[in-house]
């Protein structure tokens, strides 16, 4: 089935809307009310309202299509298939009102049937938690799926400390094993493994448990359902694309930067590629972070945008684009949003104005690094150095923002070498310094799937929660 983008979101919310479930429209990215996060990052974010009872919704079966950034993602992007740091996530909600007996089977409907999505059941896995026979059963039993086709893995709990949790349930599409980056017989090569074969598409969690502050674990008095698919994977799935990009959401921002560029091509080089990744996703995560209010600054959400234009940036040079350009990309953005979304239209002119100022003031500190960048390597040659410090390093890429590679090449090219070890250790200290200052900030009561991504940052033990989580679901 050949479907658009906008066919497949509306399809969602459509088939949620049979099933009596409100469509909501997506809330902002800044998040309203809510301290402990800087972005929302899924839908489930904007529905912590109804789930601790503090409003009750007019229904209590609600759907939406949710504006999300993930920044713990950043690295991933350009890299992965599947990550970007803007994303859609189509969600479907229960408030105390259906749980698992409908939400597998509808979730298996909106997959497979022909009315809707009418992907090939036999490319589907899904995983579940091991002790939850439940989900087993109704995904066996009640749906059909072979055994084969079910794995229980000991990670599907979703639980971010304090506030709602229980097991969960998600379903991945298998893309081949010609689409994959391990070996057919490596032991991550599973439905939930870390490998780009089976691609993660829905999330469903299974919200019965209360996780209390002392540790404990409680029954909440309803259960609730909050669900999360990502609309470019499926949209990568439907439009048969090897990677989130290559779909009606992103190639139209990447012919616009081919056009930019000097005469480079998408799909000819492979680093090439990441460049134009990267700044498809990030004039989009710009675009409506500034179109729903946040502006470029040197703190917070602000710092945020910041870095992104000047990855960005930086990426458009790779790309052989001299000066300021990702505001150039910003209506073709709004162009393929707009049924859904018309903020960035509505704002263009706004938003295009505040990208090009900061991409202007980047350029000229841009300048000013590339010529302390060319003193520190003359000095060091007349010096006869044969290297550069990690220290200068790291100056260039704290001031500057100049990523190591770009200083490493420069430094290459003049014959010189540059003090890795040097840098990474200022990096760390750096970084080490930035969680310090972070503290306490991130409050674990909420309902921050972010945490869950960043869980072994030794945010909590881990393990100590396996061990929690196996007491419960007897
Ligand atoms: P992954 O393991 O692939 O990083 P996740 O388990 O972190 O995904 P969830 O927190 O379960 O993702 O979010 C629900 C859904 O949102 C995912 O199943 C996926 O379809 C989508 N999603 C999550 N992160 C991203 C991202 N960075 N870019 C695009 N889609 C995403
Ligand atoms: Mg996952
Ligand atoms: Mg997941
Ligand atoms: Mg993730």
């Amino acid at each position: 089935k050949k479907l658009t983008s906008s066919q497949v979101r509306q399809m969602f919310l459509d088939f949620f809307k049979e099933h009596g479930h409100m469509v909501l429209k997506s809330a902002s990215l800044i998040p309203q009310d809510d301290p402990t996060l800087l972005w929302i990052n899924s839908g489930v974010a904007t529905m912590k309202k109804y789930f601790d009872g503090s409003v009750v919704p007019k229904n209590h079966r609600i759907t939406s299509s949710q504006k999300s950034i993930r920044t713990n993602d950043i690295e991933n992007v350009g890299k992965t298939a599947r990550h970007q740091t803007f994303f859609e996530m189509l969600g479907n909600f229960s408030v105390g009102d259906y749980f698992k007996e409908e939400v597998i089977p509808w979730a298996w409907e909106f997959l497979t049937s022909d009315k809707w999505l009418g992907l090939d059941p036999d490319k589907l896995y899904v995983t579940v938690y091991p002790k939850d026979t439940d989900a087993y059963r109704l995904w066996h039993e009640v749906v059909g799926l072979p055994e084969s086709h079910i794995v229980q893995l000991e990670d599907n709990f979703w639980d971010i400390g304090e506030g709602p949790c229980g097991p969960d349930s998600e379903i991945f599409y298998d893309r081949g094993q010609e689409n994959n980056d391990v070996a057919e017989d490596d032991p991550e090569n599973f439905p939930g493994g870390e490998n780009a074969r089976y691609l993660e598409i829905w999330n469903i969690v299974f919200s019965q448990y209360n996780h209390l502050a002392n540790g404990k674990y409680v029954d909440q008095p309803h259960k609730n359902i909050d669900t999360g698919m990502g609309l470019e994977r499926v949209v990568s799935v439907i439009q048969d694309a090897p990677t989130n990009f290559e779909t009606d959401l992103f190639m139209p921002i990447i012919k616009q930067t081919e056009k930019l560029s000097d005469g480079k091509q998408y799909n000819k080089v492979a680093e090439d590629d990441v460049a134009f990744k990267i700044i498809a996703d990030h004039v989009r995560a710009v675009s409506f972070a500034i179109a729903d209010g946040a502006l470029p600054s040197n703190s917070g959400r602000g710092y945020v945008l910041r870095r992104l234009i000047r990855r960005a940036d930086l990426n458009g040079k790779r790309l052989g684009i001299k000066g300021a350009f990702l505001y150039k990309l910003v209506g073709v953005v709004g162009e393929i949003m707009k049924s859904h979304y018309p903020e960035v239209v509505d704002q263009q002119a706004f938003v295009e104005k505040v990208i090009k100022n900061e991409e202007d003031r980047f350029q000229e500190t841009l300048s000013s690094g590339l010529n302390l960048l060319d003193s520190l390597i003359s000095d060091a040659k007349s010096a006869k150095a044969t290297k550069l410090s990690g220290k200068d390093a790291f100056k260039l890429f704290d001031t500057y923002g100049f990523p190591y590679e770009l200083t490493f090449e420069a430094a290459q090219d003049a014959g010189l070498a540059v003090d890795k070890e040097e840098f990474d250790a200022e990096m760390r200290a750096q970084k080490e310094r930035a969680r310090k200052a972070r503290g306490n900030l991130q409050s674990m009561g909420s309902q921050d799937i972010t945490l869950m991504n960043i869980k072994d940052e030794s945010v909590f033990e881990y393990h100590q929660l396996q061990e929690d989580h196996a007491k419960l679901l007897d």
